[in-house]
């Protein structure tokens, strides 16, 4: 199966409302001539609508970084998912800095796919090891309880499912996996996708790799067998970097 390949950019909690629109146009015009890559550009949460309205017409996407798992309801400060529809596309679920930084637990994580599944939206789930875990060779321990937990009481694979494979060592370090390594661990996780989901879903899972990514090593991960994309930190921030990015993952 040809799995199109999808780079996503996230903006974590930088740029202003005025320099999310410049950074949008910016990318938007960058990559105006870009086909065979999806691209899905995650602002913060004040700005979606600002991103959505930037890219009309264009076919770069939006996604949220963040989502609350009930529908509605007395939860100051948080966004439900389904008012998410009609802004963006995708919802980054798990995240290593909601995990960590906010001690997002794997059933808080399980909670919010459901809710972004029940919204008709589709759902990037970021799943990774720490330090402690790599040394003390549990990565695929790990790697395997954020899925089948993160995805518990979701029968079927979500359509359009991505997982994001960023060990969280690798997150904003500038000390990226090697690409062997990062290629070992995506294809066991397209291997937990085959338990879970079944041979078909495995292979129509895309599974991107994050960490460190920039412009002059986005190729050797992209060109690995089980690596479909890149999640990108840092390096989204800037529109020629980003774009570069993308372009190297046709
Ligand atoms: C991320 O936050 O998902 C990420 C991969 O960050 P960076 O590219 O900066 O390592």
């Amino acid at each position: 199966m040809q799995r199109i390949p999808v780079v996503g950019g996230n903006w974590k909690m930088h740029l202003t409302r005025q320099e999310a629109r410049q950074l949008t146009a910016a990318i938007r015009a960058a990559l105006v001539d870009l086909v065979g890559v999806e691209v899905i550009l995650f602002p913060p949460s004040p700005w979606l609508a600002d991103v959505h309205d930037a890219l009309e017409g264009s076919t770069i996407q939006v996604g949220a970084q963040n989502v609350y798992w009930e529908p509605q309801g007395a939860f100051t400060g948080e966004v439900a998912a389904p008012m998410l529809r009609g802004t963006v596309d995708h919802v980054l679920v798990g995240h290593s800095e909601r995990r960590i930084v906010f001690g997002e637990s794997v059933w808080e994580t399980a909670d919010k796919m459901r809710a972004v599944c029940d919204a008709g939206l589709t759902p990037l789930l970021a799943v990774g090891e720490p330090m402690a875990d790599l040394r003390a060779g549990r990565t695929n321990d790990t790697l395997r309880r954020q899925l089948v937990e993160g995805t518990r009481g979701i029968a079927a694979m979500p359509p359009g499912l991505i997982v994001a494979y960023e060990p969280v060592w690798a997150i904003g370090t500038g000390e990226p996996a090697t690409p062997a390594a990062a290629q070992e661990r995506c294809a066991f996780i397209r291997s937990v996708i085959a338990d879970r989901y079944g041979d078909e879903a495995a292979e129509a899972v895309r599974i991107q790799y994050g960490g460190s990514v920039n412009a002059q090593n986005v190729a050797s991960f992209i060109d690995q067998p089980d690596i479909d994309g890149a999640l990108v930190g840092g390096a989204s921030l800037d529109a020629e970097a980003f774009a570069a990015i993308c372009r190297a993952a046709r």
